[in-house]
Formats: structure tokens, C-alpha cells, sequence
């Protein structure tokens, strides 16, 4: 078959808006190791069988629910392109307001230490090392598998240099303070339906849910966040479009100043911080 036949047949397969068309494009692009270019340059290019049969069981992993990025395995974060596994969070849009957010805290030319706690595939803390030079990035985590995934994309980016990678719990491998503290920590209810829907079925559990009432992780790393932060310093963290409420009463409560929350580009409340000043 050739790169056009098969693109018809994947569309087709996956069938709708121009989100399935474009997903039809990045598995083809997958199995047949080639870029999107290639396939509006060379559509009767033919595909070896091998790599047919590669995207024909791409498109079933697909219509069977599994994620896109997952099957690719690769999802662009902040303009960088990441590697992601099974054993990381898929980066999500959304989560670039916590990265503006901390951005806007930080001068261009600082010199400061930053931690992303729970980093993931090192999303948030490879995007902040790559508009931020001179600052030292810590990030944390505490699973083995995901944590290899983000030494891995910092390596791929080559930013290795300026990320410290700790195996460990939220804050618990960190030491010393902080001019700015940033995490996306699991929000997600225990028993909440979306948690059984879309990419969120394949996603590691650890990475979506606390295990509890959404606010336990939170709860956590903003009571700690205290001990870590120097004079001035910030922790801003993602969370539910309806924990806002929830996140600012917590901030007040432990006596962090100038909180506020802002919102993602739905207009939903998204991301809260707070500034500690001991
Ligand atoms: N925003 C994610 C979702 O849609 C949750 C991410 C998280 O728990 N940090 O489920």
C-alpha cells in the first residue's frame, strides 16, 4: 500500500473531526519512521508490508482507547519535545500555566534554585531549566521507571547540566532552600469517575490520584513546601478547576502570603500560589 492508501485507511478507521485525521497522520508517521512532511510529499511512496502491519496494530491500540502519545510516544510540551511512557503523566496543556506562573516569578538572568517536585517526565522542570539558564533545577520523584524517563528527555534536550535528579517523595531528597517551588502533583478523587475515562484509564494511578479526597498530595507538599522555601520565596502548584477554594484556604491557613489563583486557558481555576515569608 502506499502512504496515501494508508492515510485514507486510517482516517477512515478512526473516523471524525480533524483530531482523528491529525492522529491518523502521527501513527502513520510512527510506523513508518518518518515525519509529516513525508507523507504530503511522497503519498505514493509504498510502505513496506512490515510497516503497515506496525500501523494497522497501531490504529486497533487506538480504537481500543490507548492514548496517542502513548502509541507514539513522544507529546510536545512548551514547544520541547518529550519522550512519554506508560509510566508517566501524559503532559498535559494545561499544565504550561504552572510553567508561565513560575516564569513570571523568576528574572531572566537569576541565579536561583528551583524544584518541580514529582516531576514526571520532567515536563515542567525541563521547561523551566530551558527559559530559565542560570538557575539550578532540582526535580523529584519517586518513581524509578519515571524518573529514567526524565533524565532521558533532559538528555535528549540537553539540558542535563542544569537538573538535579532525586529519587525520592515530594520533598524529602531535597535539601537546603528555594527561591521557587513548583509541583503538579496527583488531584484527582479516589473515586472519581474521570478516572476510568479517556488517557486517564492507561496513565500511571500514582500520577492522577492521591489516593484519597484529591487534596492529601497538595495538603503534603504545601504544609513541607515551608520548610524548603527561602525568605520570599514560592510555591505554586496545578490543581482542580474546583479545588481553588480549597487550595487558597490551605495556603492562608498555613500562613503563606500574596495567594492567589489563576486560571487555564478554559477560564477554569488551575493553578494557586503563595509566598512565604517565615
Ligand atoms: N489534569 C489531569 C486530568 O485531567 C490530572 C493531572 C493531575 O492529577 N496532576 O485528569
Amino acid at each position: 500500500m502506499t502512504i496515501r492508501e494508508l492515510l485514507d485507511h486510517g482516517r477512515r478507521m478512526l473516523a471524525g473531526g480533524s483530531t482523528r485525521a491529525l492522529e491518523a497522520e502521527l501513527l502513520l508517521c510512527r510506523a513508518i519512521a518518518a515525519d509529516r512532511t513525508r507523507l504530503y510529499a511522497c503519498p505514493e511512496d509504498p510502505v513496506p508490508e512490515s510497516q503497515c502491519e506496525t500501523f494497522f496494530s497501531l490504529l486497533q491500540r487506538r480504537l481500543e482507547g490507548e492514548p496517542v502519545a502513548y502509541l507514539t510516544g513522544t507529546r510536545e510540551f512548551w514547544s520541547l519535545p518529550l519522550k512519554v511512557t506508560r509510566d508517566v503523566l501524559i503532559p498535559r496543556p494545561e499544565t504550561e500555566l504552572l510553567v508561565e506562573t513560575a516564569l513570571e516569578s523568576i528574572p531572566a538572568d537569576a541565579e536561583w534554585r528551583i524544584a518541580d517536585l514529582g516531576t514526571g517526565s520532567g515536563a515542567v522542570a525541563l521547561a523551566l531549566a530551558s527559559e530559565r539558564p542560570r538557575c539550578e533545577v532540582h526535580a523529584t520523584e519517586s518513581s524509578q521507571a519515571a524518573l529514567s524517563v526524565a533524565r532521558r528527555n533532559a538528555g535528549n534536550l540537553q539540558l542535563q547540566s542544569r537538573i538535579f535528579f532525586h529519587l525520592g517523595s515530594w520533598l524529602e531528597p531535597l535539601e537546603g532552600k528555594f527561591q521557587v517551588i513548583v509541583s503538579n502533583p496527583p488531584y484527582v478523587a479516589s473515586n472519581d469517575s474521570h478516572l476510568e475515562e479517556g488517557d486517564c484509564r492507561f496513565e500511571p494511578r500514582q500520577a492522577l490520584t492521591p489516593g484519597s479526597d484529591g487534596m492529601a498530595a497538595i495538603r503534603h507538599i504545601a504544609e513541607e513546601t515551608r520548610n524548603y522555601l527561602a525568605q520570599g520565596g514560592m510555591l505554586a502548584f496545578e490543581h482542580g478547576h474546583d479545588q481553588g477554594h480549597s487550595a487558597r484556604r490551605l495556603l492562608a491557613q498555613l500562613a503563606y502570603d500574596d495567594v492567589i489563583t489563576l486560571r487555564d486557558l478554559a477560564g477554569l481555576e488551575r493553578v494557586t500560589r503563595g509566598t512565604w515569608n517565615g
